[in-house]
């Protein structure tokens, strides 16, 4: 379906530069802004802290939607050939994006916002049931939930924009240097309030493998996912597995598991109601909330999880 679709496009493309010679997507024409794709909700917030009125950000990975089984559309793929930069979070997150580049080969650049950031390894918390399916690297890439892996992304994005665009070199680093301060700040609000759980408590049971670097960063053990993969890919599981972490749930001495938003929450809900415990309301994973909700925001989506973590583990 995708290499159709690029094949499609890549026809498309040859005969729109015979018809249109001088165009270029490499560098903006003066007064015209730089126009920018962010691949997901997370990363697009991101990216528009730090362009501020300077870029036109488009995010192809919504609010809400799941980036793991993505698929894009001839839409996206239109607005990545138009791209002067691609931010991209890597780690294996988007093989789609390698496909799209092998096949389409389009003139904007490919940012990897966690260069820098040192990348937990696959299977760290949790060994996967079947082995890592196709299109999975060995690194986790959910490097969101620590904020300071947030501040790396930012001096990223920020680099990336002022050597797209060096005229506006000056606000792009206003702009990064405010967002730093926030996340900073954020960083410790998440501390002091992670310290209102007894420890012993602290312990997280989720959909997916998405919270090793929060649990990493902040003093939190995986107990176990009902995935038991990095990816939300993986099949259901078997009976087997489920009943392996409903015993896992018992021993921790747990009082909630969570749900996530990009994830159906019936099976976290039955995997509670067996082990005795609360489903607490789900964590903000791997997309933003939908605008309007309290995690339509990098920020808000910390803030926002965390307070769903103390509410349920404080006791
Ligand atoms: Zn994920």
């Amino acid at each position: 379906m995708l290499s159709r679709l690029i094949r499609a496009l890549c026809g498309m493309l040859v005969l729109a530069a015979l018809l249109a010679p001088s165009a270029t997507a490499q560098t903006p024409a003066s007064g015209k802004r730089l126009q920018v794709v962010a691949t997901f909700s997370i990363l697009g917030d991101l990216v528009k802290a730090v362009g501020g009125d300077k870029v036109d950000v488009t995010t192809l990975i919504g609010p809400g939607v799941d980036a793991h089984t993505y698929d894009p559309s001839p839409a996206d793929l239109v607005k990545l050939e138009s791209a002067d930069l691609v931010f991209e979070n890597g780690l294996g997150f988007e093989p789609w994006l390698d496909r799209f580049y092998a096949s389409a080969q389009p003139l904007g650049k490919r940012v990897i916002v966690t260069e820098g950031i040192t990348p937990r390894q696959a299977g760290g918390a949790e060994v996967s049931h079947e082995g890592e399916s196709a299109g999975h690297g060995q690194f986790d890439p959910h490097v969101w939930h620590d904020v300071a892996n947030a501040i790396v992304m930012v001096e990223n994005i920020r680099d990336a924009l002022v050597a797209a665009d060096p005229a506006n070199a000056a606000v792009y680093e206003a702009n990064a240097a405010a967002k730093i301060a926030d996340l900073k700040a954020l960083d410790q609000w998440v501390r002091e309030q992670v310290a209102t759980i007894p420890e012993e408590r602290r312990k997280l049971v989720t959909s997916h493998d998405t919270f090793g670097y929060f649990a990493d960063a902040y003093g939190f053990q995986i107990i176990g996912t009902a995935l038991g993969s990095l990816s939300t890919e993986a099949g259901e599981p078997s009976a087997r597995t489920i009943a392996t972490l409903i015993s896992q749930i018992q021993d921790a001495g747990v009082p909630a598991i969570f749900a996530e938003n990009v994830s159906n929450p019936d099976l976290m809900q039955s995997i509670a109601d067996e082990a005795g415990v609360t489903l607490a309301p789900p964590l903000y994973s791997d997309a933003l909330g939908p605008p309007g909700s309290p995690g339509d925001t990098y920020d808000g989506m910390i803030r926002g999880n965390v307070t769903t973590i103390v509410n349920a583990l404080k006791g």
